[in-house]
């Protein structure tokens, strides 16, 4: 951790908060209405919390940092309404955070590294390397960010953390972070409704299928043999899918819930009727969905978006044989992919939109 983004007020839990006030001369419960003017109305000002007594306001401060990242930019597609956040850490790193709109309805995508060491070939925030972890105060004020971008009316229906990075190479931060979000003193989201994306660190999953914490699971599956799997998600050289999938099915088992496999299709690469045969079979004994993304060229991969018809040949041999396939389109060519496609520089004006099988339409 370096100096510029140690932990502020932002990213501490009520008891941190309670203990931090303690020691500037407050009493314990002035810790948990900061957490609240934060966490809950999106309050920075201390000076604003005016059910503090004046003078821990004024000791707050001066010695507590609130560490306010910036937002440097921020673009609304004309086409879907999604808007893309670009957040600057008091470091000058940079991570992003996606608005997705649907029907009144709001997914945030949140970041919880700058870039990603994993490198999946495929996917841009891997192409831009890796910078650092994110703490958990610079995920929470990704959304407390996003949320004073809503429109009236609007209401953060779910989180997905598939922005930049791999959620469970930055474990501890991430779970406090979504312990925050969950905090019935925070915004008090369900955890249900929060979905951690992950390119598959198989000890990570196990670890999460035991926390308290109940957060929905999606795996970048994207091949279904360690040959492919190994060019598309080098990760899986480490760990591959004869320790992956098992970790699925226990993660399923153990929460009685369904977890989602994330499949990009690439022409010629993992799209054939042979992938999708083979996909079924292996996923068949974990209670899952597929969700099938038609991949879209970018200028650094060499890989290119099936046809419609070979998108639904995929999908016609996976449905039934799995029971739920979801084909997520980008309207214009450009695709929300599994995990860390959300790049400093993704644009914007692509952004996804969403068809169910079997009713695919481009
Ligand atoms: S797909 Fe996810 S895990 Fe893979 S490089 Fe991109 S951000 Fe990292």
């Amino acid at each position: 951790m370096t100096e510029n983004h140690k932990p502020g007020i932002l990213g501490q839990t009520p008891e941190e908060l309670a203990e931090l006030a303690g020691r500037l001369g407050g009493k314990p419960f002035h810790g948990r209405q900061i957490f609240r003017w934060v966490n809950q109305r999106g309050v920075f000002d201390f000076e604003q919390m005016t059910d503090l007594p004046q003078g821990l306001r004024k000791t707050l401060q001066e010695k507590a940092p609130i560490n306010l990242p910036k937002v440097v930019k921020s673009t609304t597609a004309a086409a879907d309404g999604a808007t893309k956040l670009l957040l600057q850490y008091p470091d000058r790193q940079e991570a992003e955070a996606v608005i997705i709109r649907d029907r009144g309805k709001i997914t945030l995508c949140l970041s919880t590294q700058i870039g990603c060491p994993l490198g999946c070939t495929f996917c841009m925030t891997g192409a831009m390397g890796f910078k650092r972890n994110l703490i958990a105060g610079e995920i929470t004020s990704q959304f407390l960010f996003a949320k004073k971008c809503l429109k009236p009316g609007e209401t953060v229906r779910n989180i997905v953390l598939m922005g930049m990075g791999e959620p469970l190479l930055n474990y501890d931060e991430t779970l406090k972070a979504m312990r925050i979000l969950t905090s019935e003193q925070g915004p008090g989201l369900a955890a249900r409704r929060i979905t951690l994306s992950t390119a598959g660190v198989v000890p990570k999953i196990h670890q999460l299928a035991d926390e308290n914490i109940k957060l929905k699971l999606a795996i970048s599956l994207h091949a279904a043999t360690n040959e492919k799997r190994n060019l598309l998600v080098p990760l899986n050289k480490k760990y591959p899918l004869e320790e992956l999938l098992p970790a699925a099915e226990a993660f399923a088992r153990k929460r009685k819930r369904r977890i989602t496999f994330e499949y990009i299709l690439i022409e010629g690469i993992n799209d054939t009727p042979e992938d999708a045969m083979l996909l079924a079979k292996k996923v068949a004994p974990i209670p899952c969905k597929i969700n099938l993304i038609p991949y879209n060229p970018t200028p650094f991969a060499p890989y290119k978006r099936p046809s419609l018809a070979r998108i639904n040949r995929f999908r016609e041999i996976l449905f039934p044989r799995t029971p739920a396939v979801t084909v997520r389109f980008s309207k214009g060519g450009e695709v929300e992919a599994a995990c860390g496609q959300l790049a400093a520089n993704y644009p914007l004006n692509h952004l996804p939109k969403k068809f169910l099988a079997p009713a695919l339409t481009p």
